[in-house]
């Protein structure tokens, strides 16, 4: 309908060229960069993405909805709960290119990316982090011999900040952030 309408207008303006409203997305221009990076990690099938906040709630911030926004070209949910501020943030390119590098070389689980609730403060609430709950299928944890390759893999991928077992709060998961 609004299309049309403005369609309409224009033609009765006589514009001389209609054709810049072909694209279908024009209206939504990319917010963020990194769009291409998502899409090839949701694409390569590898990965799987939370649907629900180790905390149990159900929100726009889940990692599924995460990677998904930014795959749109969107920014990112931030949660409203706990220490979380809500709203939203473009997923940083350098943290999408290590998840991208690590969803190639590992088969994991992510459990969070900018949602959820975590420490005051937190590089999740600016988009430069994300967590792994399992590798191979196996929760990230001490026994699991993968968990500290995955960890030594992000640090040589340029993170600067990795969390696993034996770091406070960090004994079932792995936090990688840049
Ligand atoms: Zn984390």
């Amino acid at each position: 309908m609004r299309i049309n309408t403005v369609l309409l207008s224009l033609t009765a303006l006589g514009a001389a060229s209609l054709t810049v409203l072909q694209p279908a997305q024009s209206a939504h221009a990319s917010e963020c960069a990194g769009s291409a990076t998502a899409l090839k990690i949701i694409n390569a099938g590898r990965t799987s993405f939370f649907t629900r906040h180790p905390s149990g709630v159900v929100d726009e911030a889940t990692a599924n909805k995460n990677i998904n926004q930014a795959a749109s070209g969107l920014a990112a949910k931030r949660s409203n709960y706990g220490t979380a501020p809500g709203g939203s943030v473009c997923l940083n390119t350098a943290m999408l290119n290590g998840l991208y590098n690590m969803t190639a070389a590992y088969t994991l689980s992510i459990s969070e990316i900018a949602g959820g609730s975590h420490t005051a403060g937190s590089r999740h609430y600016n988009g430069t982090a994300f967590d792994v709950a399992t590798i191979g299928g196996r929760t990230a944890d001490a026994s699991n011999p993968q968990t500290q390759a995955l960890m030594n893999s992000c640090r040589r991928a340029g993170a600067t900040q990795v969390l696993g077992p034996g770091d406070a709060g960090h004994d079932t998961h792995v936090h990688c952030a840049w």
